[in-house]
């Protein structure tokens, strides 16, 4: 059979339009912060505006907190604390928990159609992921509020305090989720802040616990940009902070609490390999690699940016994966056909774009499907680079964007080698059909999540978080739930 043109194969994949509708959310124009059980005005009277990165439009008002918002929530974090939390009994801690998800369920299409508004994130991956994963992490964690002498056996479990919570902009509601559910069930109690660019979902996360009736200051939440973050971390009545977010601010984070007793846990950048290896199956693989790095717009930590293909079968993979990059849709987030909606922020694709002329400087060779991309909005089309070398700065550095590097291998020792020469650890991917060589790569490669023939994949039982530069301490499962209590 004749190879299909470019062309003939893009015809195959036209779709009519499916959007989302979003005449069922409910929004309001300004936002306040949510403290004390209470939405109070910023101490400054400043307000930011949110925007839709897909049209660019403003969506609402967003209270900017500083140092006095921010010593106003942990105050109120440190009463409910003493008074009300920690002294509750663990199994109605539970029940406020298991109401949180019930609610979030409930309101989950409402979730999911604001976090794609907000962060530009695509419809199909809000349902399907970001929002059930969320209420699964509430589910979870509400199971264990009662039953944390099991969870550390033979131990005294003790709560900690007041956890100061900084999240990114990449999975805003399941990071919030990922952080206040673990604290909570082990009596904690949170001053949260939300990334400024997407700061609605945790809000609305804020508007749910007001209505399971939490008792006030258990959780606070205080939007801002990177000085209310720091308020937070240097605030000295904090006992834990717990960050997800860039390398450097990780540093600085640790550089901060560095002489106090605060305790910390930082899940950091990434630059993650996915290995196919000559025996893997190499259709699913193919679909491995597209979901690693160009699904959610590369707006992934552990995305998988760099792919290492074994030699005698990397012109073929590389002509598949061409092929299936000139099916992907990019466009209109809220479009269930969606695979790669916009890019987060103008500065985002600023930085995208810089190193995509990096790699170009460096004398790669750049593969971009030809898609038209949408005239509004900010939005970057799925672009693979082949023949660099290990030292290249779009090899080295964490781009956080649909841009994908391909080396190829000819050993196993010579991939392990490869995919670890990387200041990183934080996952990676390994495919083929032999369990021997499975088991040999996950056990020699240096990240703190491995995956098998898959990519991307996620539950609440699982721990995951990083080695070296990708940061320390676990999130998810009861790793997660230590990194909230005092074990003696
Ligand atoms: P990204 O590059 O993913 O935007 P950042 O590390 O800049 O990551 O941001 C992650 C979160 O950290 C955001 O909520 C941001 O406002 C916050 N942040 C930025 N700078 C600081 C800082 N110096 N101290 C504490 N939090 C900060």
């Amino acid at each position: 059979m004749a190879k299909k043109t470019e062309k003939e194969i893009k015809n195959i994949w036209t779709y009519d339009p499916a959007p989302e509708s979003s005449d069922h959310i409910q929004l309001k124009d300004k936002y306040d912060l949510y403290i004390d059980g209470k939405w109070v005005k910023p101490e400054s009277g400043k307000y930011y505006d949110t925007s839709n990165p897909a049209s660019t439009k403003k969506i609402a008002s967003i209270a900017y907190g500083n140092d006095k918002d921010v010593d106003k929530a942990v105050r109120a974090a440190r009463k409910a604390y003493k008074n009300v939390w920690s002294k509750m009994e663990p199994s109605e801690r539970a029940k406020y928990i298991f109401r949180i998800a019930r609610i979030m369920q409930e309101r989950a299409r409402e979730l999911a159609v604001i976090e794609c508004m907000d962060s530009g994130k695509v419809i199909r991956e809000a349902r399907d992921v970001d929002v059930p994963l969320a209420c699964n992490h509430f589910f979870y964690y509400a199971g264990w509020a009662d039953k944390l002498e099991y969870a550390f056996p033979n131990q005294k479990v003790e709560s900690i305090g007041v956890a100061g919570q900084i999240i990114p902009w990449n999975f805003p509601l399941l990071m919030a989720a990922w952080k206040i559910a673990p604290a909570l069930a082990a009596g904690n109690t949170v001053v949260l802040k939300p990334a400024e660019t997407t700061p609605l979902t945790a809000l609305k996360l804020a508007e749910i616990i007001h209505e399971a009736g939490l008792p006030a200051g258990v959780v606070n939440v205080v939007t801002g940009f990177g000085d209310t973050g720091a308020a937070i971390v240097n605030h000295h009545d904090i006992d834990k902070i717990a960050f997800t977010g860039s390398t450097g601010v990780g540093k600085l984070i640790q550089r901060a609490v560095a002489g106090t007793n605060k305790r910390v846990t930082l899940e950091l950048g990434g630059k993650s390999a996915n290995i196919i290896l000559d025996d893997a199956p190499l259709d699913q693989a193919v679909e491995g690699i597209v979901n690693g790095i160009f699904f959610n717009q590369g707006h992934v930590c552990c995305a998988g940016s760099r792919l290492f293909v074994q030699e005698n079968v990397a012109d073929r993979v590389i002509q598949m994966l061409k092929a299936r990059m000139e099916t992907l849709v990019v466009g209109d987030p809220l479009d269930k056909n969606t695979d790669i909606g916009a890019i987060n922020s103008k500065e985002q694709l600023a930085t995208i774009n810089k190193y995509i002329e990096i790699g170009k400087k460096e004398g790669a060779d750049m593969y971009q499907s030809h898609i038209n991309l949408p005239k509004s909005g900010y939005y970057c089309a799925p672009t693979l680079f082949t023949n660099m070398s290990q030292s290249s700065v779009i090899v080295k550095e964490e781009i956080f964007g649909p841009v994908l590097t391909i080396q190829t291998f000819r050993t196993i020792d010579e991939v392990i080698q490869k995919a670890n020469n990387t200041e990183y650890g934080l996952a990676a991917g390994v495919w083929t059909s032999n369990g021997a060589r499975i088991f040999n790569l996950t056990t020699k490669l240096k990240a703190g999540v491995v995956w098998a023939n898959t990519y991307n994949r996620f539950d609440p039982v699982s721990p995951f978080g990083g080695y070296k530069e990708s940061g320390f301490g676990r999130e998810g499962g009861l790793h997660g739930l230590k990194s909230y209590v005092k074990l003696s």
